[in-house]
């Protein structure tokens, strides 16, 4: 079995990392994967050691106890938010407390299991492109001011139209507002947009709230932080890096937890399948940068691995028709052929999937790639 955890931004402290590391040596396979939603994913898990592994991940405060209140916390956020000179918006505690009324709000029991919220707070590694029910991100009027962009149902960067604007302070009243109409009608929010209507649903989930339109989407900037990052304090520095596939073990994981605590840092888990530590000492950059490459997260923005992504494949689901792992890793062995982001995925189903490009297994296990 699969057990995931959820972790709102991303956001994990060392002591989760041990406690998702325990979990995963004692109970599961030994492999834990980053996911495109910043959470962790632990596998091979017999069905006789859920309910132990789920009691050691409550007893850490990193799932709520009862299972249809912990999967309404998916909630992504920006991985840099509160370290990151760029951003419009420092929406860190935003993005937990978003998480926290979700599991807390009355009228949400229907809630489609994978509903899923995206938060972008204007600066670099922008989560706009992440696939989302609810998804907002923060702008600058032309008068100076910030407000936040809404979509429903689809990514920010997907609306080449106009987007309608709320206040800051309407971001969870709308979301929980919208959790609701899915939760009473049980469908994800791209199904209701599909029945209802893009224009009459946004009325509907924003009635008295004052709307702005804005006339075009803010470009993508979608690009995952690996390596070093600027830092809102210049004496510090951010430091992204990844593991190939978003697969690690328990032991590189105990080995970062380390890492996050001997720099005083603090670390989130990226929807690209990394993490990244934030506030790191410039003077400890080279060692910490030096560690992670040696337990296998890989801080160069330069390596190719960080353009390929796989569904867990024949490895781990039933429905695949490939073995993404191998075919990813052929990839990567054959020079010149990648060109940009790319997933693969071994069924029509796109589990995970946000590269722009996304290759679907064939019905004998190929995936047609193409000329680069
Ligand atoms: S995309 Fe298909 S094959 Fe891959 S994990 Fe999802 S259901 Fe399984």
């Amino acid at each position: 079995m699969l057990m995931r955890v959820r972790l709102p931004g991303g956001a994990i402290t060392p002591a989760g990392i041990r406690a998702v590391a325990e979990v995963a040596e004692r109970f599961g396979s030994g492999t834990v994967e980053l996911t495109a939603r910043a959470n962790l994913q632990i596998r091979g898990l017999r069905p006789s050691d859920v309910r132990a592994a789920a009691a050691h991940l409550v007893g850490h405060g990193l799932a709520d106890a009862d299972p249809a209140r912990d999967a309404r916390r998916d909630v992504v956020g920006p991985p840099l938010a509160g370290h990151d000179p760029t951003e419009l918006a420092d929406i860190g505690a935003l993005v937990t407390d978003v998480a926290r009324h979700q599991v807390a709000a009355p009228g949400l029991e229907g809630l489609p299991p994978k509903f899923c919220v995206v938060i972008d707070g204007g600066g670099v590694a922008s989560v706009r492109g992440v696939p989302a029910d609810v998804a907002m991100g923060a702008v600058r009027t032309v008068e100076g001011g910030i407000v936040v962009q809404l979509e429903l149902g689809r990514p920010l960067d997907d609306n080449d139209g106009s987007v309608a604007c709320i206040p800051l302070a309407e971001v969870e009243p709308v979301v929980v507002a919208a959790a609701r109409r899915c939760a009473q009608q049980g469908e994800r929010m791209a199904e209701l947009v599909e029945r209802i209507g893009r224009a009459e649903l946004l009325g509907s989930l924003t009635t008295g709230i004052a709307i702005r339109w804005a006339s075009a989407p803010r470009p993508r900037v979608a690009d995952a932080p690996i390596g070093a990052v600027a830092h809102a304090r210049a004496d510090q520095v951010n430091l992204g890096a990844a593991p190939l596939l978003g697969r690690t073990s328990p032991a590189a994981l105990r080995s970062v937890a380390a890492l996050v605590e001997v720099t005083n840092a603090r670390v989130r888990c990226t929807p690209w399948r990394g993490i990244v530590l934030l506030g790191v000492a410039r003077a400890d950059q080279a060692t910490a940068i030096a560690a992670l490459a040696r337990v296998g997260f890989s801080p160069d923005p330069a390596d190719p691995t960080h353009l390929v992504s796989a569904c867990v494949g024949l490895l781990g689901c039933a429905s695949s028709r490939a073995d993404t792992g191998r075919a990813a890793r052929a990839l990567l062995d054959a020079p010149g052929v990648l060109t940009g982001r790319i997933h693969l995925s071994g069924c029509e189903k796109r589990c995970g999937a946000n590269a722009e490009r996304v290759v679907v297994a064939a019905d004998d296990g190929t995936f047609e790639i193409g000329a680069p």
